[in-house]
């Protein structure tokens, strides 16, 4: 893999550094987590103009209405999804940028990306591709229904927030399996870890958060 050190100066490396101390100070303490936010460069998945404010804590535009999320929230999301145990297949709703993907793919064996919006696919696609990622599958699609061709999962990761939980991907979770999603309108959203067990589900909240909508059809695709 390459994205480790594609055009980092030192005063990216500073401001890199800079945001784990954040990230450490605001209680993420998964060391796997941290590393893998360290050796990723956040600005190669943002416009070159906004490439100098990648390492603030904050969401940023990607284009089409979309946000790359902030990135304590990733941090958060990746920490709970992995609090688990290591994970072999993990799908990802709402790829976006592809920054989380890229996070993913550096914790855990294959990740299944969907997104809805081809052209941010296609080019986290392409990002990803020349930094050295092999280990992720592209989808454009509704993720609201999942990939169940690869089903079931170890791990689901939503970075867009339904009203509530999708029915369709509670059954894509495996047993044992967990699912990191935000749930809720748009000014009262709560992040809920869901876990599988030969019982059912049980949800814990995580966190208040404010994603983008999951926009969803009216029908499977
Ligand atoms: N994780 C992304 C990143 O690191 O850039 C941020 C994702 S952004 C907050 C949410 C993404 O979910 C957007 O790219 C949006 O197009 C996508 N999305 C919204 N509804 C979707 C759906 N039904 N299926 C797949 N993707 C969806």
């Amino acid at each position: 893999m390459t994205g480790s050190s594609t055009g980092i100066g030192m005063t990216s490396q500073r401001t890199r550094d800079r945001l784990i101390k954040r990230l450490r100070d605001m209680g993420i303490v998964d060391q796997r987590v941290l590393e893998a936010i360290q050796q990723t460069p956040r600005h190669l998945f943002v416009e070159e103009a906004l490439a100098s404010r990648a390492y603030e804590d904050t969401a940023l535009p990607i284009g089409y209405g979309q946000t790359i999320s902030q990135p304590y929230i990733v941090a958060l999301m990746t920490q709970t999804l992995l609090a688990g145990g290591p994970m072999r297949a993990v799908l990802e709703v709402g790829g976006g940028s592809g920054y989380q993907t890229a996070l993913l793919a550096r914790l855990v064996d294959e990740v299944y990306s969907v997104e809805r919006i081809g052209p941010l696919m296609h080019i986290a696609r392409r990002r990803l591709f020349s930094s050295g990622y092999r280990n992720i599958h592209y989808k454009v699609s509704d993720g609201s229904w999942g990939w169940p061709e690869h089903a079931p999962y170890d791990g689901i990761m939503v970075t867009a927030a339904p009203v509530d939980v999708p029915e369709t991907l509670l059954q894509q979770l495996a047993t044992g399996g967990r699912m990191v999603i935000p749930v809720g309108a748009a000014d009262s959203q709560e992040l809920l870890l869901i876990t599988a067990n030969e019982e059912g589900v049980s949800r814990t909240h995580v966190e208040h958060v404010n994603f983008v909508p999951l926009i969803s059809g009216q029908g499977q695709p």
